[in-house]
């Protein structure tokens, strides 16, 4: 019989309770738990730092150590505490360091709070973001490769062509970038769209919300800006 998640939930605190007579996270020792991680909405999971400290006796240790081996055998995720952090919006765990060169973090931080994926995307909340995010060239968001078909829809204009920077040679500053656009259209909200990223580079797209009869016109001595006549289409084909 396969067990819900609540009623993994619930054996897992026992469990605890067992090991360590807590019913509670204790703060040092175990953080944080709960039900839904990104990608695994039914994952139940214990956060905490499962350090061996020197003041544990013998017996807490073999203890603390049984827990887990106990936790492990009943699908629960045991997890490092510096390596999460909660969306503030639905909960859910999200992991905040990378576990490999291909890791992208699945959420943003929002006026301090941590918003993941799923909640940017959802209830217009992307335009939100956006707009409030962008108004600080430093911080002009890199949103989800999926937020590019969302601000298309929304009339969202692209400028220029595949921005890059990191150390293979290109690098695009984004301050230059929104500074351009600013240049036309100081109050503009200017969305970067991060299509490619790794440990060592970054590529992006450029977005920028203004009024469609009246487009950053190019210069095409300094290169890489879009024609404004040519972006509907430019941006189609690169969907
Ligand atoms: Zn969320």
């Amino acid at each position: 019989m396969t067990l819900t998640p609540e009623h993994r939930y619930t054996k897992m605190w026992r469990l605890i309770k067992d090991a360590t007579g807590w019913d509670a996270p204790d703060g040092e020792i175990i953080y944080d738990s709960g039900v839904g991680m990104e990608n695994e909405p039914e994952a139940v999971w214990v956060s905490g730092n499962w350090s061996t400290r020197p003041e544990w006796s013998p017996d807490f240790a073999r203890r603390i150590e049984l827990l887990g081996e106990a936790l492990e055998g009943l699908g629960v995720e045991v997890l490092w505490y510096d390596e999460y952090i909660r969306c503030d919006r639905c909960q859910k765990l999200l992991r905040k360091v990378d576990d490999s060169a291909f890791w992208r973090p699945q959420f943003h931080v929002l006026d301090g709070n941590t918003v993941c994926r799923e909640c940017i995307l959802s209830d217009y909340a992307p335009l939100e973001f956006v707009r409030r995010n962008s108004r600080i060239p430093d911080t002009a968001g890199f949103l989800f490769d999926d937020a590019e078909n969302w601000l298309r829809r929304h009339s969202w204009i692209k400028f220029g062509e595949d921005y890059q920077t990191g150390w293979h040679g290109r690098g695009d500053n984004p301050d230059d970038i929104v500074a351009t656009i600013r240049q036309k259209y100081p109050d503009a909200p200017v969305a970067m769209v991060s299509e490619d990223h790794s440990t060592f580079q970054t590529a992006y797209n450029v977005y920028y919300l203004a009024d469609r009869d009246d487009e950053i016109e190019v210069d095409e001595s300094e290169g890489g800006v879009m024609d404004e006549t040519m972006h509907d289409e430019t941006a189609e084909s690169n969907g």
